[in-house]
């Protein structure tokens, strides 16, 4: 599905800001690319999505080569969202926001309506559809920005720091959100770039990335074990797994645990 070989990238010729990086991600994978600030995310992003030129290495997305040449074959395949959620909006309404894609789409208007209703139900936002963007949360917002994506159908979804700009009530509307279109699309291949640790806990794996280098690929679980290693980068360890050892300290074992309810209804047990 992404092919990434010994990519390197300079925005001035001389510092290079990502360092020979190479990884692969399959269809249908949850992947978070996590990192301090600095650390070449937002690059490496921006370099997936065709919006900078590569000059050393190589891209593939969906068995092809990311060059000028292909990316009108491969952007209408990838949706993105980006961090800023005041910047994503055309319509005056969120059904026009959301119907804005699918006439570029040239989807034929009586299809419209029902599948603007099927992405908004699909991100909660169905009693939203005639209210102005300036009205709503930036969680709101956000979330309309993903309908108008998953209007498109995307083979590809990358999120670019989604959920920074957020309160902590969006944040988590946004994680609940990305972790059940997950669920409802199989196939749908999603990246996260992030530095939220507990968003990198609900994917399939996790990239970590330091001064522009790829340090650990791995699932969350095996990734948040090198706890010191994490924290030299500044990066810290999701609350339910400190809570996890702080309770295995105490003498429980408890393993595999991802998420506070799965706690709680272990405990339970
Ligand atoms: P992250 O997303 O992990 O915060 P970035 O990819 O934004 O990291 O930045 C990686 C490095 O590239 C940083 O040192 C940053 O200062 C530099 N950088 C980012 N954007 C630009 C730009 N447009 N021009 C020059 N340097 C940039």
């Amino acid at each position: 599905m992404i092919k990434v070989d010994n990519i390197s990238f300079s925005y001035d010729g001389q510092k290079d800001v990502l360092k020979d990086i190479s990884f692969t991600i399959k269809q249908g994978q949850y992947v978070t690319i996590l990192g301090h600030n600095g650390s070449g995310k937002s690059t490496l992003a921006k370099l997936l999505a065709g919006l900078l030129d590569l000059k050393r290495g190589q891209i593939h997305l969906f068995d092809l080569h990311l060059t000028e040449k292909n990316l009108p074959l491969i952007r209408p395949r990838m949706g993105i969202i980006f961090q800023n959620p005041d910047n994503q909006f055309i319509g005056a309404t969120v059904a026009d926001d959301i119907a804005f894609g699918l006439e570029n789409k040239r989807v034929p208007h009586h299809d419209m309506q029902s599948m603007i209703e099927l992405v908004a139900t699909q991100v909660g936002m169905q009693s939203f559809l005639n209210r102005e963007p300036s009205s709503l949360s930036g969680g709101q917002k956000q979330r309309v920005a993903i309908a108008g994506i998953l209007a498109m159908k995307p083979d590809l979804i990358i999120m670019d720091e989604a959920t920074a700009m957020l309160d902590p009530k969006g944040k988590r509307e946004i994680r609940e959100l990305t972790a059940k279109m997950k669920l409802a699309n199989p196939s749908l291949t999603l990246i996260s770039i992030t530095h939220d640790v507990e968003e990198a806990l609900l994917s399939d794996e996790i990239i970590v990335m330091n001064e522009g280098k790829i340090v650990m690929k791995n699932t969350p679980l095996e990734v948040f074990k090198h706890r010191d290693a994490l924290r030299k980068i500044e990066l810290d360890i999701p609350f339910v797994l400190r809570l996890v050892d702080a309770l295995n300290e105490q003498g429980m074992k408890l393993t595999g645990i991802k998420s506070m309810d799965e706690l709680v209804n272990t405990l339970c047990q």
